[in-house]
């Protein structure tokens, strides 16, 4: 059983690298003061989300690139994380918007509960009704050491993470949406609108009506299904968009998603299910701004929050992707390829199940094969989106595990054994509906998936690289990143010795073998291998 894994394995294990807390030179674990106070004068953008400034004489946090100016040093207090500020008795600036901040993820990596509690929180684990324990007990450990593990990392109580999430959400919808303020506090996770304007007045001193802009005009409520809700979400550059594109491309299933050219760039659109609703996602690239609009078409706001860490998992949006780089690049094999594609990020699977079916059907053949059987699969047996809600292009969504269960699988044209490990991976989706979550550590993930009748280890690895992004995930015996780490004289390695070799690329073997297939992918140029 899971319980007590996570715990205890968090107890034992060292740091596995420095890569997560050293970055650019400068040590952030620690918040040496004078460092943090250099970033602030010069605006430093490296340090834009990963730390935030309280100024005591004002009782506002502000990100390092505020564009106020500095507070004196000895009214300044540095913090690693909003929550903590927020949690000191700070609130959020009104000018640099500490809620628009990239949010990241990966550099806190040392503790893989903590990683997997925030995204549990960002997917609403701690909103409405639930509690801390319930939290603690999908991570495996005791709410104890759950509260004591997030005052170690990151210096603040679950809960105060939730309630910034939270309110720093609501802040962004009031600033850059027309939805109606009731609907925000039930789309940030507010119990009651009552208790969205006690925050808010305890925070700012003023009503949420009062933040925002006079040109926006709220919408009547209940129209979002049909205009959307248009959210930016802002990453660390670089952040390689065509690379992001061109594999979604090559994999996009008809009729669930599509990439649109348009005239000043492209689009991705695709149909999403959430707690038994349908609607639409579309997101694009707004380089200018180093962040990702994402439109979101749906139902019921309360799914808002959950739909954004899903675009923010398939994006990649919080990966540290300089840090990740610098420590990649002091293989010599990997080097030449950090360099060539800096903002390379491993894109993420939409949901879980719809990740595995995937795996299971790429299975020894091309991406285009695999796709193709997706794509028959989807007509089988995928539901369509009403009429309203979808596009021409975008009219199903993937079928869920109950419906796999239920179809006739025998018209797909693939092996028996094949067909037989889909079935298998739906019955196993349907009696443990986390299977895809990550366990404590890449090893015990990849034990639970090869549990499963038709999945191996280079499967496993697969659902755990995508699905549960597991940044160390690793399958090593894939033929691209075989092909890929090939010597001078194209010779091979096994994939024992490209396990081993990959020993060294710990904890972002997965950012790895990103680099290894998007240069197998390409024709060879010799000087590369
Ligand atoms: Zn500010």
């Amino acid at each position: 059983m899971r319980a007590g894994a996570g715990g205890a394995a968090d107890v034992v294990r060292k740091p596995r690298s420095r890569a997560g807390i050293e970055w650019h030179g400068e040590r952030v674990d620690r918040l040496d003061p004078e460092v943090c106070y250099r970033a602030l004068r010069t605006r430093d953008a490296r340090f834009d989300g990963r730390l935030f400034v309280g100024v005591t004489s004002t009782g506002i946090y502000c990100r390092p690139v505020c564009p106020a100016r500095a507070a004196r040093f000895e009214n300044c207090r540095f913090f690693t994380s909003a929550a903590a500020a927020q949690e000191a008795g700070f609130r959020p600036c009104l000018r640099c918007r500490p809620e628009t901040a990239p949010e990241l993820a990966t550099w806190r990596g040392t503790s893989n509960t903590v990683s997997r509690g925030l995204a549990l929180i960002a997917d609403g684990a701690l909103d409405g009704d639930a509690s801390v324990e319930a939290l603690a007990e999908r991570l495996g450990i005791g709410a104890r050491q759950l509260r004591r593990l997030f005052d170690q990392h990151l210096g603040v109580s679950p809960i105060a993470v939730a309630q910034t999430r939270r309110v720093l959400f609501a802040k962004q919808l009031i600033h850059d949406s027309r939805l109606p303020m009731a609907e925000i506090a039930s789309a940030a996770g507010f119990g009651s609108v009552r208790r969205f304007n006690e925050t808010f007045r305890q925070l700012f001193r003023r009503p949420p009506s009062a933040l925002r802009r006079r040109a926006i005009v709220a919408l009547p409520e209940g129209s979002v299904a049909a205009t959307g809700v248009t959210v930016r979400l802002r990453y660390r550059p670089p952040y390689d968009w065509p690379a992001m594109l061109a594999y979604l491309r090559a994999r996009a299933i008809d009729g669930i998603e599509q990439v649109i050219e348009q005239l000043d760039g492209e689009r991705y659109v695709r149909s999403v299910a959430h707690d038994g609703e349908v609607g639409l996602v579309e997101v694009e690239h707004v380089a200018e701004r180093e962040s990702l609009a994402v439109t979101i078409r749906f139902p019921c706001v309360r799914a808002l929050p959950a739909i954004i860490a899903r675009v923010r998992r398939v994006f990649d949006l919080g990966a540290d992707v300089a840090s990740i780089g610098a420590h990649l690049a002091k293989d010599r094999l990997l080097a030449p390829l950090v360099a060539r594609r800096p903002g390379l990020r491993v894109p993420g699977g939409w949901d879980g199940f719809e990740l595995a079916v995937r795996a299971v059907l790429g299975q020894q053949v091309t991406v285009e094969a695999g796709r193709r059987l997706a794509i028959q699969l989807v007509r089988a047996c995928g539901a369509a989106l009403p009429a309203q809600r979808g596009r021409s292009s975008v009219a199903h969504v993937f079928p869920s595990a109950a419906q796999v269960a239920a179809a006739d699988l025998s018209r797909l044209g693939m092996p028996r054994a094949r067909r037989h490990a889909l079935g298998a991976l739906a019955e196993a989706a349907l009696a443990e509906p986390r299977l895809f979550e990550p366990l404590a550590t890449v090893e015990d993930t990849v034990a639970r998936l090869c549990a499963i009748r038709g999945i191996g280890e280079w499967t496993a690895h697969y659902i755990a690289l995508r699905a549960a992004r597991e940044p160390d995930a690793f399958p090593a015996s894939d033929v691209g990143l075989l092909r890929s780490a090939a010597d001078r004289k194209g010779v091979r390695p096994s994939a024992a010795e490209l396990a081993a070799r990959a020993e060294r690329w710990r904890p972002w073997r997965a950012y790895a073998a990103q680099h290894l297939w998007a240069a197998d992918s390409e024709p060879l140029t010799g000087a590369l291998r």
